[in-house]
């Protein structure tokens, strides 16, 4: 098959990318640069079944053209991160709502399947725990810019779906838990690389809030196992899906099991969200996927436990 992939010089798109070419299939990439980089995917440029192509998203014929030549579409390009969000508020409203609908609509008129990637944030202050696709969602208020991208993000799925049921064009949505490991920088608000590197350097690890606020976090390459599963299969056509792990750790015990990991003498301080955000910031307490829907359709299993990916994600920056 040849795949475009949206967002392919990104964090999850990089390594998205590298996994498909291995499977035999040829990838075009497209990135504009914004988050991800070059040398995310320096390494695959000499394969002669690899094409990058730096530009947006929201370029309308460029992306009718890429569509037409091939046989399917994984979206990830995004505005990611928190931090990122709050300080581009406009950008990431753009990007996200935008960029989605012309890639739907140029799927539409190649009748191309697309899989979007959406993101756990769409279940924003809900407290059933573990969250399932179909629960009801509440987010904050509109003041609060945080809860702009779990906003855009309901929309690109709510248009996906819309697709799906007016045309039965094929569309895949999928919610991403918290994706970590090596390429993910710490520059945007990510919590792993950040302690990571601070620890490294024996640097004070600074914990948001009181650390209570717990995560599972999910390792990249078990992701990108699911979206290539889940884009292959047809069952999942008009379904939103979670994708993460269920092993939950507060982000007080995350810093602890980070400097023990890495034998570090740095000290964890602790930074209110206001000082670390910005006022009325809004954080979520727990986020732990229900995974019975992606295990039903493709019997997903994720390889690496917590400790695992924490470990891969210490073994590449010290390989930096
Ligand atoms: N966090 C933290 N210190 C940091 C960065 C993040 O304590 O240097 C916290 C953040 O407030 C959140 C959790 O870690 O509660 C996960 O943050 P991240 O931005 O990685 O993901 P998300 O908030 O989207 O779950």
């Amino acid at each position: 098959m040849k795949v475009l992939i949206t967002g392919g010089a990104g964090f999850i798109g990089s390594h998205l990318c590298e996994t498909m070419l291995s499977q035999g299939h040829q990838v075009i990439a497209i990135d504009d640069l914004s988050t991800g980089s070059h040398t995310n995917i320096a390494h695959l440029e000499s394969n002669r079944d690899f094409q990058m192509v730096v530009d947006t998203v929201l370029d309308t014929q460029l992306i009718n053209q890429l569509i037409r030549e091939c046989d399917q579409v994984l979206h990830l390009a995004s505005a990611v991160g928190v931090q990122l969000i709050i300080d581009q508020p406009t950008k990431t409203i753009q990007t996200i709502v935008e960029g989605t609908r012309v890639v739907l609509d140029a799927a539409k008129r190649y009748r191309r399947p697309v899989l979007i990637t959406s993101t756990s944030e769409v279940y924003g202050k809900g407290s059933k725990i573990p969250f399932s696709e179909d629960d009801d969602i509440v987010l904050g208020p509109t003041s609060t810019r945080r809860w702009l991208y779990a906003s855009a993000k309901m929309l690109d799925e709510f248009l996906g779906l819309a697709h799906w049921y007016e045309t039965r064009l094929p569309v895949t949505i999928v919610r991403l838990f918290n994706t970590v490991g090596p390429r993910q920088i710490g520059q945007y608000g990510m919590v792993l690389p950040r302690f990571v590197q601070k620890a490294l350097k024996g640097d004070p690890l600074t914990v948001y809030g009181d650390g209570k606020q717990a995560r599972c976090f999910c390792h990249v390459s078990d992701a990108v196992t699911a979206l290539i599963k889940l884009s292959q299969c047809k069952d999942g056509y008009g379904k939103v899906i979670n994708v993460g792990s269920e092993e939950e750790i507060s982000i007080l015990e995350l810093a602890q099991k980070v400097i023990a990991m890495t034998d570090s003498q740095s000290e964890i301080e602790f930074l209110s969200y206001e000082k670390a955000y910005t006022q009325g910031f809004d954080d979520m307490q727990r986020r732990v996927p229900d995974l019975a829907r992606i295990k039903e359709l493709v019997g997903y299993r994720p390889d690496y436990d917590l400790s695992g990916v924490i470990q891969s994600t210490i073994a590449y920056w010290q390989n930096q």
